[in-house]
């Protein structure tokens, strides 16, 4: 078998300046066809991933689609720019590596996870994620920022009636008044009147939530360590069950911040490919991991990653925002971990920027994500959203 082609694309959704999809759908001399995404759908970047992937998709032409370790390492060194790469390069291995093994999939029949090893799980315990967003309707668009302890405690509400007992908060993102806060807000040592706005958050959504279910705090990276401990002492009084993103990721500050508090720290969407997340496990600095399947190189890289965590006691979740392709990836790998640990189920992946991209569009019920049987992994962008594509490129050459 061979790949033929690679069809490149940026898909627009109902707020494409937020949010809009790169995916590709990599073709094979049997007819054969897989379906694979670059997770920088959001932020800035866009335009470079795709062009990553069509540059990428250039070295594969030609080659076996089944030779994942292969094509894996042609892409990481034989790029000049791939070793020790960014988002952006891993993104775009990642897209190709996750069409290769859907194709994979369908080669042998067998949906992606009897190829890793089989399932541990049928069914994932999911989080509700990004509350502080608010928690609208499945397929419409409703940002309820929540601001007031009492939006907090709503929101939560919300996810609780839909059956989920995980849920996961940013506490720090908007200041009282509803204003976002800066990045300059949220730099250096927190003054007592932003701890005292963030423990009220913190607080009522505990309450809201009651005592059996894990909040996960969530902080984007934005404040620095000494803000990040300053939160942590917070957390630990409510029982979080993680913290997450606690500031920008480098081995020296989240070692500062893990001698001065008790909160299990989550990291991920910000570090990319084994090399990375081995100078964390070695200082055992992560307690769960999060690495995004579709920008930390696919399959081939994510399950070595997951399986490193294992052998320090750390567990996995994928990070998960993109299209509903991501989902139905994302899922096929953590059912077969052992130390899968939690799904992220995050809001966009429940707004109208999800609809009509994809075949399915996987929601838990009752807080738990049930894996399909199809074989590779199951999903597949629709040919009448790919036609929309703004960004569009069929790559057929060989470099
Ligand atoms: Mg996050």
């Amino acid at each position: 078998m061979k790949i033929t082609k690679v069809e490149v694309f940026r898909l627009p959704t109902a707020n494409s300046k937020q949010n809009s999809p790169i995916g590709c759908r990599v073709y094979t001399d049997t007819g054969l066809t897989g379906d694979g995404e670059a997770g920088i759908a959001y932020g800035v970047g866009g335009s470079a991933a795709f062009g990553m992937v069509c540059d990428l998709a250039e070295l594969v032409i030609g080659m076996d689609p089944l030779q994942t370790e292969l094509i894996w390492e042609t892409m990481y060194k034989k790029t000049f720019w791939g070793q020790n790469g960014g988002p952006i390069i891993f993104a775009g291995i990642a897209a190709i590596d996750i069409a290769l093994w859907d194709i994979k999939g369908k080669y042998f029949n067998v949906p992606i996870y009897q190829l890793l090893g089989g399932k541990v799980r049928d069914k994932l315990r999911a989080y509700a994620s990004q509350l502080q967003f608010g928690w609208g309707q499945v397929g419409v668009s409703e940002h309820l920022w929540a601001v007031t302890p009492e939006d907090y405690a709503h929101n939560v509400k919300l996810a609780l009636a839909e059956g989920y007992d995980a849920i996961k908060i940013d506490y720090f993102d908007r200041d009282e008044e509803g204003k976002p806060l800066s990045f300059l807000d949220m730099t250096g040592i927190l003054t007592p009147k932003q701890l005292h706005m963030v423990e009220a958050r913190m607080k009522a959504s505990r309450e809201a939530a009651g005592d059996d279910v894990d909040i996960i705090m969530e902080n984007h990276s934005s404040p620095d360590a000494r803000g990040a401990v300053q939160l942590a002492k917070l957390a630990e009084k409510y029982n979080i069950m993680a913290f997450e993103e606690p500031n920008t990721p480098t081995v020296q500050t989240v070692e500062y911040i893990a001698k001065y508090s008790s909160v299990p720290i989550a990291n991920g969407e910000r570090l990319f490919s084994r090399w990375q997340y081995a100078a964390y496990l070695k200082e055992n600095l992560l307690q769960l991991a999060q690495p995004d399947l579709c920008n930390c190189g696919g399959y081939t890289e994510v399950k070595k990653i997951a399986d490193m965590c294992h052998t320090f006691d750390c567990g996995v979740q994928v990070h998960c925002a993109g299209s509903p392709l991501t989902t139905s990836a994302a899922i096929q790998l953590e059912c077969a971990l052992p130390n899968f640990q939690i799904h992220e189920h995050h809001t966009c992946n429940r707004m109208d920027t999800s609809l009509n991209l994809c075949k399915y569009n996987l929601q838990p019920e009752n807080g738990y994500l049930t894996v399909p049987d199809l074989p590779g992994h199951g999903n597949e962008f629709l040919r009448e959203a790919i036609d929309r594509a703004y960004l569009y490129k069929m790559v057929d050459t060989p470099r």
